[in-house]
């Protein structure tokens, strides 16, 4: 009976030793690239009118003010703001 307690321990022993650590690994990689991808897409702006962030290269700029759409540029526009 002690030995098949004892297997079954060294069989949890292996499975940590062995499997276990490549899965925080792999998805300690998977945020890193994560990450990465946020770096480079980083560049958003917030819409002055709804609050929306959008790619700086899809806003529409008025003065310093960044606006998700041309409407919401006009209707800033429209507001005074
Ligand atoms: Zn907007």
């Amino acid at each position: 009976m002690l030995d098949v307690i004892l297997f079954v321990v060294l069989l949890i022993y292996v499975y940590r030793r062995w499997l276990a650590p490549s899965i925080p690994k792999s998805v300690g990689r998977h945020a890193r690239r994560e990450q990465h991808r946020g770096i480079e897409s980083v560049d958003t702006v917030k819409c002055a009118q709804c609050g929306v962030y959008v790619p700086r290269n899809e806003a529409t700029g008025n003065g310093d003010a960044w606006y998700c759409c041309p409407e919401h540029a006009r209707e800033a526009r429209h507001d005074g703001r």
